[in-house]
């Protein structure tokens, strides 16, 4: 039986990906969005597909729909710049959200996944990261809004769960990147392959020597479907990213080279409760999901330097 699933955030990075990946499944799917950092044309092609419908919707509000079986929950937004726009909103979509699309799923009888982030373990004391290590987030900071209302929707997650018996899966993300990223939401690939296409400077915050680990977009996505696809006792949560580690300044570097720019390198003032460091412990994936990243970096950054050659190329 084709299954049908809702997937809030459709509409942005990972969620156009998602979404791609479950209609070539076979999958009927309702794309939930606000739009805020999602795009129309990351869908576009779908639209005239009787198995996909686009809905927009702020998942801060109650949403009613019957007979979904699963629900992917990615609605918010996921870069600094963005989710720093309107820090309440933000907090909101996460803690609002879960209760909206956690209810959704209670009522209807849904697995439902929490699309969570690396951010719960703040700027971590532990490396790499495993999944039992509680994080170090300074709670009243810049990156709160986001970090926070992360960490309160695996709460709730976990909590419906033990109270209300639901399906429930978590996953912590860690910095993906490819294809559709947005060209102004000031992530560190986006930034470097833009900067380097159009010849301005390389900006690196600090002295580049803090870390990131970086995951290619389709690796990633099978990762979240491999983890909805667990059993029912499988609730995570679980590490989802490439744990191979580079700094900042070896990513600029990599860059350079792969858009055979002429870019300057420039460096400028680290924003603050920048991590130091992170790296996903993926143990935790390869044992119960089988999964781990076949993408490296410099495969990666080709098809997305690609990407941006063909779309936003200034
Ligand atoms: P994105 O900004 O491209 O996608 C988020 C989508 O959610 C956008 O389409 C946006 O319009 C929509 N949205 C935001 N608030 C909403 C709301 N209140 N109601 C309805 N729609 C809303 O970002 P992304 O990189 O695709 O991230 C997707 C999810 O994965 C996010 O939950 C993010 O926290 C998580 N995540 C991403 C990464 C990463 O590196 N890309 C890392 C960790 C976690
Ligand atoms: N960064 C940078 N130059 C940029 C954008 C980001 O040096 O133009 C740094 C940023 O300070 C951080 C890292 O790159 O240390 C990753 O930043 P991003 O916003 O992509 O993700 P996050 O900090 O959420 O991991």
């Amino acid at each position: 039986m084709p299954k049908t699933v809702l997937v809030t955030g459709g509409a942005g990075f990972l969620g156009s990906h998602l979404c791609d990946r479950l209609l070539e499944q076979g999958c009927e799917v309702l794309c939930l969005d606000n739009f805020f950092t999602g795009r129309k044309r990351n869908v576009s092609r779908h639209l005239g597909n009787l198995d996909f419908e686009l809905i927009r919707h702020d998942i801060t509000a109650p949403f009613f729909l019957e007979k979904v079986d699963q629900i992917y929950n990615l609605a918010c937004p996921a870069s600094p710049v963005h989710y720093q726009w309107n820090p309440v909103h933000t907090t909101k979509s996460s803690v609002l959200g879960a209760i909206n699309m956690l209810g959704l799923a209670k009522r209807i009888g849904a697995s439902i996944l929490q699309a969570s982030t690396s951010e719960v373990y703040g700027d971590p004391e532990i490396h790499p990261q495993p999944e039992s290590y509680k994080g170090a987030v300074n709670p009243i900071g810049i990156r709160a809004c986001y970090d926070e209302g992360k960490r309160c929707a695996e709460t709730l997650f976990f909590d419906y769960h033990r109270e209300h018996k639901l399906t429930v899966k978590v996953v912590r993300i860690f910095n993906t990147y490819g294809p559709r990223m947005q060209p102004d939401d000031g992530r560190v690939v986006s930034n470097f392959i833009l900067q380097a296409l159009r010849g301005e400077e390389i900006t690196i915050y600090g002295e580049g020597l803090q870390t990131r680990s970086f995951c290619y977009v389709d690796d990633l996505v099978d990762g979240l479907i491999r983890t909805m696809e667990t059993a029912d006792n499988f609730t995570g949560p679980v590490n989802l990213g490439n744990p191979a580690e580079f700094t900042i300044r070896e990513l600029a570097e990599k860059v350079v080279e792969l858009t055979g720019s002429k870019s300057p390198i420039v460096h400028r003032p680290l924003p603050a409760d920048d991590p130091k460091q992170r790296c996903p412990d993926i143990s935790l994936a390869r044992q119960e999901l089988s999964w781990e990243p076949a993408t490296r970096l410099e495969e990666g950054l080709k098809k997305t330097i690609e990407y941006f050659r063909k779309n936003h190329d200034g």
